[in-house]
């Protein structure tokens, strides 16, 4: 077993297993009761692990049941449009995951077997190492091990591993090895659960609940309380950055563009720029109509929206990518989360 901490029990089969034992008795009283775990199937397991990446499981939840009332196989969501599927996901962000999430279920629908692999799962659409390791151990009981942002904290604390990382990605690789010797042989998937969930609720980032921690007799860091030194990664520079947006309204309408960002592709937002097509346009330079900040990823942008005053539409014709949005159509329009929210506010903000 190499890259491993020097630390004496992970070596033991006897301690590895008590420790196994002790964190999955933990799990099985202690669970939290979620709709992926209420009779659990390869499509709950994926659909959910989709979601929750990059997603609180709080945020996840009323996303996951909607879904599985709109898409409740991979056959249903094979056959859906991509504007339902957008639309189901508006508002969970880094849409990729719900084009992936298509692409994945036209290939599942052709399959006599699921793949069992952790290869052929990297294979699939928008498949990475965390999500094979989750659906082949949750799904289908094979022995690889998840190693995600919680996981990372909880075995660097077991075993005091000082090694500074540059980024969380770099620190889940190189803790892998650990993960995988402490797997579970009988239970892989209830396992990766339970450390997950030994993260998430009770090895907090900040005041982790050490005395009542179910592995505080194997933990070097819960022993000595030193745990704030765990993980260490080296801190990220924040950034910042300001963009222009444009309220363009019509009639009865407002003009959106579908952003091309890969994160957003696809999704509704008001325009960076003033088209061509518009003319005899005027804003007031330095008097925006509002200010709004987002954080995404390290950084955090600060969105400046400007009225555009007098127009004249040029082509008849929108150019791809543009449409007018009827106020009454807003519903079904894919918007992203906080640009539906300022929408919504700028225009009950005018009715005042
Ligand atoms: S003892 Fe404390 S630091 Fe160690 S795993 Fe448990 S909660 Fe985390």
């Amino acid at each position: 077993m190499e890259n491993l901490p020097n630390s004496s029990w992970i070596l033991s089969k006897k301690k590895r297993l008590a420790y196994q034992i002790a964190i999955l008795s933990w799990y099985d009283q202690n669970k939290r009761e979620l709709p992926w775990r209420v009779n659990p199937t390869l499509y709950k397991t994926v659909i959910s692990e989709f979601m929750l990446q990059q997603t609180r499981v709080t945020t996840a939840l009323p996303y996951f049941e909607n879904w599985m009332i709109e898409f409740p196989d991979f056959f249903s969501l094979s056959q859906a449009s991509e504007k339902k599927i957008l639309k189901a996901w508006e508002g969970l962000g880094y849409y990729s995951r719900a084009r992936n999430l298509h692409l994945l279920s036209k290939i599942a629908v052709q399959w006599e077997a699921p793949p069992l692999t952790l290869d052929d799962w990297k294979n699939l659409p928008g498949v990475g190492p965390y999500i094979a390791a989750a659906v082949t151990s949750i799904a289908l009981g094979q022995k690889q091990a998840v190693c995600d942002g919680n996981v990372v904290r909880v075995l660097t604390r077991l075993f005091a591993i000082s090694e500074s990382f540059k980024d969380g990605s770099t620190a889940q690789k190189k803790i892998r090895p650990v993960a995988q010797a402490l797997i579970s042989s009988e239970r892989p998937g209830d396992y990766n659960q339970a450390i997950m969930e030994l993260g998430a609720t009770i090895c907090h980032r900040s005041s982790p609940l050490c005395s009542i921690c179910p592995v505080l007799t194997h933990c070097k860091a819960g022993k000595s309380g030193e745990w704030t030194n765990y993980p260490a990664l080296t801190p990220k520079p924040k950034k910042t950055a300001t963009l222009q947006r444009y309220w363009i309204e019509g009639d009865n309408h407002i003009l959106l563009h579908a952003s091309q960002k890969k994160r957003l592709a696809g999704v509704f937002e008001l325009p960076e720029k003033i088209p061509n097509f518009i003319e005899n346009s005027s804003i007031t330079p330095n008097k925006p109509l509002t200010v709004r900040k987002r954080t995404i990823g390290n950084t955090e942008y600060t969105e400046e929206i400007f009225r555009v005053e007098i127009f004249t539409i040029k082509e008849e014709t929108l150019p791809s990518g543009y449409a007018w949005m009827k106020w009454s159509e807003m519903k079904s329009f894919t918007l992203s989360g906080p640009h539906r929210k300022w929408i919504n506010e700028i225009k009950k903000s005018q009715k005042e």
